[in-house]
Formats: C-alpha cells, structure tokens, sequence
C-alpha cells in the first residue's frame, strides 16, 4: 500500500487507470506493462452552470445534446442534467453541465477556469440562446480521465488478458477495455469478480498465501 504495508492475497484485480496498472504490473510483467501503457487516455472538463428557471428562455426539452466535431464549437456536449436528474436542482432552477476538451482539444482543459466557463457561456448563448447570468459556475477537470479505444483494440485487450493469465490471480478490468459507460464497467467488473471466483475455487490455481521470495 501507500503506507507501505503488505497483504497476502489469492488473487488481485486491477481496477486502475491502464497508465496505472501497467506501473503496478511492471516488476513482474513488463510486455504486459508495455501493452497497457500503449492505451491512450485524453482529458476533459466538465462546466456546471446553474440557472434561474425563468430567465433560462429554452425549455430545455430532452436531457442533453453532442456537437459534431465540424461545428467547430468549444464545447463537445451538453447535460441538461437537471432535465435529465430532477432533483439535482431546487425548485425553480435549472442545471446544466458542458463539456470542454477531449481528443485533438485536450488543451482547452489547461485554460484557467475563468476562460473556460466564458467559452461554455458563449457557446450556450449562440446554441441555445441562453444568455441569462449563472447563478453558480464550477468547472471539474478529469485529466486523463477518457480512454481512448484505436483501431486493433479489441485485438490488443485479448491480448493483454492473455498476457495477465500468465501471473495466476492476477485480472484487470475497467474502462481501458471493453467499454467506458458505466454499465459496460459495471459487467466488467462483475465478469472479473466471476473469474477470480472460478480461480479460488481451484485450489490447483490458488497462489499460496505467503510469498516465497
Ligand atoms: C466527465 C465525464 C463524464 C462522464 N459521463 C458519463 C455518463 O454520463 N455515462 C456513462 O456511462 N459514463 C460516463 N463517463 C465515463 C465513465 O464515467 C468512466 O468511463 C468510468 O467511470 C470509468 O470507470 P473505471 O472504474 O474504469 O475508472 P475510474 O472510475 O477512473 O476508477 C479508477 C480508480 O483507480 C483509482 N486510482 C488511480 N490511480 C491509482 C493508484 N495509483 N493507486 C490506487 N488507485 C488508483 C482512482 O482513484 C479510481 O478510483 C464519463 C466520464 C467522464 C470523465
């Protein structure tokens, strides 16, 4: 751990960033570690912009929109999050979240927040035609936060879960595989609590608790 203490376990899932598994995996599985650096990961921010209801002036119909690429917008989408979630928003408010950066515009995410909530305001304005004064605004950064999924990477995932068999209890899940929504990494992390399941109930499979060296 962090603090340096040490737990004996049958089995591991990595659940990490795949930058961070493959520091964890290096020691002892370095092609492994080398596949997984090779994921690559783009960082976003979130703008949450709060409204009174009536000066808003759209009704705000539907739970959100995405903006084509070629509109050439500095916002990728927008969150009618309190459309989409009621009760994120008192009475007679409303709740909005934009999204800044992403691949090929990671470094809007480095502007100060200030500049970024300008340009989530203007774009709300020329979109949506809201203009009205926020009554809260909150940028959020996830850097890094977003794996990005290249042509072959199926391929290379089954690769890497064939490389992590090679170290007997060791399995990875998360968002670096085989989806990024949260109920895609929900069923990962389900199908990998099945699979150390299988494993600890081979006791030919189980590593022995003490380590031996
Ligand atoms: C801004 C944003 C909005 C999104 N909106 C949606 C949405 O509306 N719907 C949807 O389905 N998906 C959405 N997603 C995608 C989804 O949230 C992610 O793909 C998903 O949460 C990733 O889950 P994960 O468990 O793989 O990774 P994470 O949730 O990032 O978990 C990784 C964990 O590893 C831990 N960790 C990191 N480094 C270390 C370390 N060195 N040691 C120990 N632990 C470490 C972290 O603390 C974290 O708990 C959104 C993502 C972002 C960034």
């Amino acid at each position: 751990t962090a603090d340096g203490e040490k737990h004996w376990a049958d089995a591991v899932i990595l659940a990490t960033p795949a930058f961070v598994t493959s520091d964890l995996v290096s020691p002892f599985a370095p092609e492994l570690s080398q596949a997984l650096a090779g994921i690559r990961y783009v960082s976003t921010a979130t703008v949450t912009l709060a409204y009174r209801q009536p000066e808003v002036g759209n009704p705000l119909q539907g739970v959100g929109m995405i903006v084509p690429r070629r509109e050439n917008r500095r916002i990728s989408a927008c969150t009618m999050t309190s459309t989409k979630f009621s009760p994120r928003a008192p009475e007679g408010h409303v709740l909005l979240r934009c999204f800044v950066g992403g691949p090929g515009r990671e470094e809007q995410v480095e502007r100060s927040d200030e500049e970024i909530i300008a340009d989530a305001r203007a774009e709300l304005a020329a979109l949506m035609g809201i203009r009205a004064e926020p009554v809260l605004a909150r940028v959020y950064r996830f850097i890094k936060g977003n794996a990005q999924y290249d042509v072959g990477h199926l391929d290379r995932v089954a690769q890497m879960h064939a490389m992590s068999g090679e170290t007997p209890g060791l399995y990875l899940t998360g968002s670096a595989f085989e989806g990024i929504g949260l109920p895609d990494c929900i069923h990962q992390g389900q199908q990998a609590a099945e699979r150390v399941i299988s494993f600890l109930n081979n006791p030919r499979g189980t590593l022995p608790r003490q380590a031996t060296g």
